[in-house]
């Protein structure tokens, strides 16, 4: 995937309305490209791998590979393909308006771990690592969620001891997307052990090979939405991590984790973005084909008013994404990023509870389109930090 540079006059039109967006030649060519390959490819591959999330995301990893997708966060010189964080961002919603589980695993893939790497990581690390990530020959995965830890993440309780010429790792991991294929693990361990972890400096992230001696994985969870992505546990016992593993500073994690967690929410904020695009489009061609009372559904105005408060919902989160996007570089992109997560994870789970109200019995069956986007919605209020946890965040920056 890759283009010429912006082109003033091309606006593209959302929703056949009159959102009119200023994208470059590149952003368009990879909204079409990843559009084309979600509505194609798929359902095909849904289908082949049954109900499996492993097989699933191991399918996916090795045919969205060749298009560039496992790329989109890495600079071309170690073989990425995009060139800006908003061309990204249109590319997982476009993955998320057909299979919001595609778009979790790719995203994960390239916020927490590319990203990471790109971001934190030496010039060594960066060789020997990016080109095979932005490939496909190598997966990621960004392990920092404990049994006991999870919004609280200077809690994580993972040990990483001196010995040697290194470290050697000590813990589990729960609930993390990738585990079980992923070859390259991005682990937050504690390295400091003193009882006072106030100072936000006691951990640090390690690259571990999922295939080192004393890492395992479990099997993967069974979930509400998302359900083909593969999201497990991993296990680490006496793994052995050279200093040279280590990605940015010791003691540096957690404001590493932070850091990438900026990105992250806007990926799933565009993730939920597509599901709420998708569940409007159902909802409207049900309202529009759905005969009672001798009238189409849409004419009632109990319906047609959901129809519009989704429409005007998601054109609000598709701005506050883009805005957010636009602040890339800027001393207030984590607030951004925050406001536009917190807004469209909300208004995917809206309409996608409207989705299910406007097909009525028929939103209730799993073989129609609402319930699946109903249950895939209220993930994105979950991943990426809680809505709870993003409202204090907010908040907190008002009093500054
Ligand atoms: C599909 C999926 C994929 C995931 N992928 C990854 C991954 O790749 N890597 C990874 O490390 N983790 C991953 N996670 C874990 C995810 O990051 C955590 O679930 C999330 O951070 C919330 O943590 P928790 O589940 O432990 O909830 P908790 O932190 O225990 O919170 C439970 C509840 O308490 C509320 N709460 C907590 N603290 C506060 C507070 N200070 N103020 C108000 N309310 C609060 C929360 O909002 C929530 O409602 C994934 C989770 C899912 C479901």
């Amino acid at each position: 995937m890759s283009g010429s540079g912006a082109s003033a006059d091309v606006y593209v039109k959302y929703g056949g309305h009159g959102l009119r967006l200023n994208l470059d030649d590149e952003q368009i060519m990879i909204k079409d490209a990843v559009r084309d390959f979600a509505v194609n490819e798929l359902p095909l591959l849904l289908e082949g791998c049954g109900e499996d999330p492993l097989a699933f995301s191991r399918t996916l990893v090795k045919t969205s590979a060749p298009l560039g997708m496992m790329g989109l966060r890495i600079a071309p010189e170690y073989g990425g393909t995009c060139k800006d964080i908003l061309g990204y961002l249109i590319a997982l919603e476009e993955l998320a308006r057909v299979c919001p589980s595609a778009a979790l695993l790719v995203g994960a893939h390239n916020s927490l771990v590319c990203s990471a790497i790109s971001a934190f990581g030496n010039e060594r690390q960066k060789e020997r690592h990016l080109p095979s990530l932005a490939s496909g020959k190598n997966m990621g995965a960004l392990a920092v969620s404990e049994p006991d830890v999870g919004s609280d993440i200077e809690g994580v309780s993972t040990t990483a001891v001196r010995e040697g010429g290194g470290f050697v790792l000590n813990g589990s991991k729960r609930l993390i997307t990738g585990a079980g294929l992923a070859g390259l693990l991005l682990v937050l361990a504690r390295t400091s052990h003193e009882n006072d972890t106030s100072s936000g400096n006691a951990h640090s992230l390690f690259i571990v090979d999922a295939c080192a001696e004393g890492v395992s994985s479990g099997l993967p969870e069974k979930l509400l939405g998302m359900r083909y992505a593969a999201v497990g546990e991993l296990f680490f016992d006496g793994v052995q991590a050279p200093s040279e593993d280590v990605l940015g500073p010791v003691g540096g994690g957690v404001n590493a984790v932070r850091s990438v967690f900026n990105e992250w929410r806007l990926a799933v904020a565009s993730i939920a973005l597509g599901i709420g695009e998708a569940a409007l489009e159902t909802a409207l061609e049900y309202a529009s084909s759905r005969e009672q009372f001798g009238r189409p559904l849409l004419e009632f105005q109990g319906v047609s008013f959901k129809l519009a408060d989704m429409r005007i919902a998601l054109d609000s989160a598709r701005l506050m994404i883009y805005n957010a996007a636009l602040a890339e570089d800027d001393s207030e992109y984590g607030l951004a990023a925050a406001i536009a997560k917190l807004s469209a994870s909300g208004t995917a789970v809206m309409c996608a509870s409207h989705a299910v109200q406007i097909w009525g019995g028929c939103g209730c069956c799993e073989d129609f389109p609402p319930a699946g986007l109903y249950r895939d919605a209220k993930v994105t209020e979950i991943i990426g930090g809680t809505s709870e946890v993003l409202r204090s965040f907010i908040a907190g920056c008002m009093k500054k």
